[in-house]
């Protein structure tokens, strides 16, 4: 059986993050979505327990105490953790397990788990993820320009990540993420049984 694997998807907000993951989770249905915790007020049109489970401060401390989180981090005044449970399940089962996360979480992660993939979305321009940070219109002015400055700071984790994808198109920045998963589950890393396997089935 082939080994399941994390693979993490960070990049600035704005660059499309949260589209081009639902559109590969679409087009791939055996890929897990790893649900976050988080301190932040839902939007309108998020769900509990599909976009993330909300909760508030205190239960978000508890779990922490509690080490139920792979990663954590505070990100634009609030706190996002990944429950490490349900993940290392489904991983240990064989599952590809997909974490939308931002570079602090990523980096708790490359540093305890090696089977990791790491891709970083990027914007075609700067312009252009301004556009998109204000097209949101989900945020305050100064949520936007916190935003915008985050990415910049962003930006400098790209040289810790795998694999950069750009965000210009939906399908083609889905078209790579898949080329990449293609390409991960290839590895001689993640098939122990690789030879084994091709000496059972004879001919000698
Ligand atoms: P948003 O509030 O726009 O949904 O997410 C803000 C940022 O938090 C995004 O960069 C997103 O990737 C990141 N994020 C969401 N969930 C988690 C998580 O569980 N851990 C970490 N480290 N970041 C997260």
């Amino acid at each position: 059986m082939s080994k399941g694997f994390l693979l993490i998807i960070s990049g600035p907000a704005g660059t499309g993050k949260g589209t081009v993951c639902k559109a590969l989770l679409e087009r791939n249905k055996d890929i897990i979505y790893s649900i976050s915790a988080t301190t932040r007020k839902p939007r309108v049109g998020e769900a509990e327990g599909v976009n993330y489970f909300f909760i508030d401060e205190e239960e978000f401390k508890r779990m922490k105490k509690n080490d139920e989180f792979l990663e954590h981090a505070y990100v634009h005044t609030n706190y996002y953790g990944t429950p490490k449970k349900f993940v290392m399940d489904e991983v240990n089962k064989g599952e590809i397990v997909l974490l939308e996360i931002d570079v602090q979480g990523a980096l708790q992660i490359k540093n305890n788990y090696s089977e990791a993939v790491f891709v970083f979305l990027l914007p075609p321009t700067m312009e252009e993820l301004k556009n998109r940070i204000v097209k949101r219109g989900t945020e305050t002015e100064e949520d936007i320009n916190r935003r915008f400055e985050n990415a910049f700071k962003e930006l400098d984790f790209v040289g810790k990540y795998d694999y950069f994808v750009v965000n210009d198109k939906i399908e083609d920045a889905v078209s790579d993420i898949e080329a990449i998963i293609k390409a991960e589950k290839l590895r001689v890393k993640r098939h122990s049984d690789i030879k084994d396997k091709v000496i059972s089935q004879g001919g000698k």
